[in-house]
């Protein structure tokens, strides 16, 4: 395990794509630093009668390019340096895709999983209050993230639509009845998918010959499974939080979606495979590996015994600076998060638009214009990586970087 920050890891990547496209220092300054961070309690009466106050964040990193967009995660691991580090990240993704967004994240210091609905929608009432002043469907629109959903978003709409008026567009990843879009769930599997066919298509991989393991189970995780199943691609091994279970003959993931669709755990499902721990699951035999669920898992200690040759990183921030200099030595490529998960936030933009316009898509135009804006992206990414003879990560880094630095100077930020 790494003892730098996830802030310092993310800003090695920075540092890393600025040095390439030779950023100037006052520019550096200011593209390094998050524009605003804010910290609030959020007091929650409990259902026991008990009043716990969790702690709440809102960073704002780059708005250059148009409003903050990024997640809010529920998890124990969101602090502020973990959601300075993730709006980061979005500053750069939406850059990459060239989604007219700038970047931010958002995070409560909690493990909601034994929390009642009651208290986690209070707690997400107060929260929502407790930052609306720096939202806005023009100034800073969340998204869901780790142990949130479209539910989290619905209480999040509601909230600040009882202070401001009512606003579908201050949330993305909105259930289809408030205002969602049709393919914004899946958006970010799928959008992982597509990345990877691109990849297929780029290296010559043939897809249908690899073996894939997904740690992760939640929304990315369960959608990237079900679009390869449904690509006939076979998936070796799955986890969520309780453990994972590995086949090399397969895994029958239709029987596993159906499973953890009534939130049970994975480790508790029966059938024919072996329970592995998530610890083995990311160095079990496969040509595939996607990292879906948590930061950091692929770190200086298991980069070593990685198997697969390709590891597409559908997490935010799961392989550490020391591990991808390991993988990379190895000859092993990664597609980097922001590349890779960038689907959902390409989606929301999708949604953001119809919320605006008062104007719904299909969901086949909806994705046919994700397959496009992801494509699009890797082949962009993919041809400056070959330009420059670096890695994808710095390569997507640096393009992201550039638009920023050049959206930064025209508007006199520098
Ligand atoms: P989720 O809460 O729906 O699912 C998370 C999954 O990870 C669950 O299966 C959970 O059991 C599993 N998990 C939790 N702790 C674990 C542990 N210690 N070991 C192994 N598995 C564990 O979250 P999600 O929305 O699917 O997000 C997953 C990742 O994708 C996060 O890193 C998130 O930042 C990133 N991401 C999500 C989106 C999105 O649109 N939801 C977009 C971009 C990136």
């Amino acid at each position: 395990m790494s003892d730098r920050s996830s802030y310092a890891m993310v800003n090695q990547y920075f540092d890393e794509g600025a040095e390439l496209v030779r950023l100037k220092d006052e520019m550096y300054d200011v593209l390094k630093s998050s524009y605003r961070e804010i910290a609030v309690q959020v007091p929650v009466r409990m259902d026991s009668g008990e009043l716990r106050v969790f702690l709440g964040y809102r960073v704002q990193h780059n708005g250059a390019r148009g409003p903050y967009k990024g997640g809010i995660r529920y998890h124990t691991s969101a602090n502020l340096d973990e959601v300075r580090a993730m709006a980061s990240l979005m500053t750069w993704k939406t850059a990459l895709l060239d989604v007219p967004f700038g970047g931010a994240k958002g995070g409560i210091t909690v493990d909601p999983t034994d929390m009642s609905p009651r208290e986690v929608e209070a707690m997400t009432r107060r929260f929502t209050l407790a930052i609306s002043h720096i939202l806005g469907d023009n100034r800073d629109i969340p998204a869901p993230d780790l142990n949130t959903n479209a539910q989290t978003m619905a209480w999040m709409m509601d909230a600040f639509s009882s202070r401001y008026g009512y606003t579908p567009a201050i949330v993305t990843g909105k259930h289809v009845d408030l205002g969602g879009a049709p393919g914004r769930e899946a958006a970010t599997g799928r959008g992982a998918v597509y990345v990877l066919e691109g990849a297929d298509r780029k290296w010559g991989l043939d897809l249908s010959r690899q073996r894939v393991v997904i740690q992760g189970f939640g929304n990315v995780g369960s959608w990237a499974a079900r679009e390869l199943h449904q690509r006939g691609v076979k998936i070796v091994g799955v986890s969520d939080v309780s453990g994972g279970l590995y086949s090399d003959a397969g895994l029958d993931i239709p029987a596993l979606l159906g499973w953890a669709s009534t939130h049970r755990p994975l480790a508790d499902a029966t059938g024919d495979f072996d329970a592995v721990t998530n610890d083995e699951l990311l160095v079990s035999p496969c040509e595939v590996l996607i990292p879906a669920a948590l930061g950091e898992v692929i770190d200086e200690d298991n980069a070593g015994q990685v198997q697969a040759a390709v590891v597409v990183e559908a997490a935010n921030n799961p392989v550490t600076p020391e591990a991808d200099k390991i993988l990379h030595d190895r000859g092993i490529k990664v597609i980097p998060d922001i590349l890779a998960n960038a689907g959902g936030v390409t989606g929301s933009y999708f949604e953001w638009v119809q919320n605006v316009q008062r104007f719904r898509w299909k969901e086949d135009r909806f994705n046919a214009e994700l397959a496009e804006a992801m494509q699009r992206a890797f082949n962009v990414t993919s041809a400056f990586a070959d330009a420059h003879s670096v890695p994808l990560r710095r390569a997507a880094f640096a393009i992201g970087i550039e638009r920023v630095a050049r959206a930064s100077k025209l508007r006199g930020y520098v």
